[in-house]
């Protein structure tokens, strides 16, 4: 890896983008682009006081770009130290958390040092849990390696970690201080990792920006390719989606809901088969289908949005069917635990029509149990 700022010149970071997440209190920038990861000297050195980094990285991204990744942080000119993660939602677990917290205090973290978490959600999550709770908080640079952790995770600062009763039960909303995006990383982004990506992508579109949709529609052959030139814009006008919902309510008391359309159903799915089965971005396609077809069956989602979801997440690869074999019961009760119940049961984000959304949590749970059932039982 080449030098400080002359390594910089010469290898000049392609097609920058920069993208602002504007909180009350919290001003962060999001940098986009194939080579972004060289913009991180700079992010850290504009960090006043840094007295170390520490990199929290998934095993797989380290043996893929650990070491260049590392050389670009120690540019920084603080000593740099590092933990690495098993792959897999497992890890976002007490045990990996636990792990995380003596590793800091060994490695001599203290509250002047920056955690650097470089991987997909499960590290972003994981990692951003342990620095928002080492110390009772540090500064956290989000480095996304994966589609999904790029237009969602990494975003908005929700953090946290998985119990045996469910997903995410724990955490904090921990705002990084910055996110650097490098488009580079997803070359060697299994396919199956990149279609789980599309999801979200596809969410962000459908929840949102009908003109994304029509975009992801016309565009997908580039874009399942993964060709930066097609990939690079989608992934900035998912940012500024997110940006703007997350500026908007931090907290997720009320618009920042809109984000999970589609999870409902598919946090119930991914614990009834006891996260081993789906990606989360599979189990947020079905979801997705599912909370389409259940407003169109209310006559709130307007005729053929399910459809058009249908078309387009099959033609990046997505499942649309949950697993065979599930019983309505156990998803049903899955989902009664997740965390995202209002006073009026389960939650749903449903759809008005493609780009725009709505919330209820008026529907009533044998309805959805019935229309699970036969969701459950229709095929691809
Ligand atoms: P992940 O972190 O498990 O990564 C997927 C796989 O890809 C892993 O096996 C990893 O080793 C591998 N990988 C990552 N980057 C790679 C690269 N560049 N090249 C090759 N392999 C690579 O999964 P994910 O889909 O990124 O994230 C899912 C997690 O994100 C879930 O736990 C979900 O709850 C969480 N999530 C959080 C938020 C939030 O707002 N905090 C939002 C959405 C999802």
């Amino acid at each position: 890896m080449s030098g400080t700022a002359s390594g910089a010149r010469a290898r000049p970071v392609k097609a920058r983008r920069t993208v602002h997440v504007d909180i009350p209190g919290t001003r962060y920038p999001l940098h986009i682009g194939a080579g972004a990861s060289r913009r991180l000297p700079e992010v850290l050195r504009g960090r006043k006081g840094l007295s170390r980094v520490h990199v929290i990285i998934d095993a797989r991204v380290a043996r893929l770009h650990g070491r260049s990744l590392e050389a670009l942080l120690r540019e920084a000119g603080r000593p740099v130290s590092r933990t690495t993660v098993p792959p897999g939602e497992q890890s976002k677990s007490t045990p990996q958390l636990t792990r995380l917290w003596r590793d800091l205090v060994r490695a001599g973290c203290d509250r002047e040092s920056v955690v650097v978490a470089a991987g997909g959600g499960v590290v972003g999550d994981l990692a951003g849990f342990a620095a928002a709770s080492i110390y009772r908080g540090i500064d956290l640079v989000q480095v996304p390696t994966t589609l999904l952790a790029m237009v969602d995770a990494s975003i908005g600062g929700k953090t946290g970690i998985n119990l045996p009763q469910g997903k995410n039960l724990v955490g904090a909303f921990h705002q990084p201080i910055a996110v650097v995006m490098d488009l580079d990383f997803l070359r060697t982004l299994p396919r199956r990792e990149a279609r789980a990506g599309w999801a979200e992508v596809i969410k962000t579109a459908a929840i949102r920006d009908e003109g994304l949709l029509a975009t992801l529609e016309r565009r997908m052959g580039a874009l399942r390719g993964m060709e930066p030139g097609a990939v690079a814009p989608i992934v900035e006008a998912c940012c500024r989606i997110k940006a703007a919902v997350v500026a908007e309510d931090e907290k997720e008391s009320g618009l920042r809901r809109i984000l999970n359309f589609g999870h409902t159903l598919a946090h119930g799915l991914e614990a009834a088969t006891r996260y081993g089965r789906l990606l989360h971005g599979e189990a947020v396609a079905i979801g997705m289908v599912f909370a389409a077809r259940l407003g169109e069956s209310l006559g709130t989602t307007e005729p053929g949005t399910a459809g058009r979801l249908e078309a387009l997440l099959r033609g990046f690869g997505l499942p649309t069917r949950p697993p065979r074999g599930l019983s309505p019961a156990r998803v049903l009760g899955a989902m009664d635990v997740d965390k995202k119940r209002g006073p009026g049961g389960v939650r749903w984000v449903l759809l008005a029509r493609p780009g725009e959304v709505t919330m209820t949590d008026g529907i009533e749970r044998n309805l959805v149990q019935a229309r699970l059932r036969d969701f459950l039982k229709t095929k691809d």
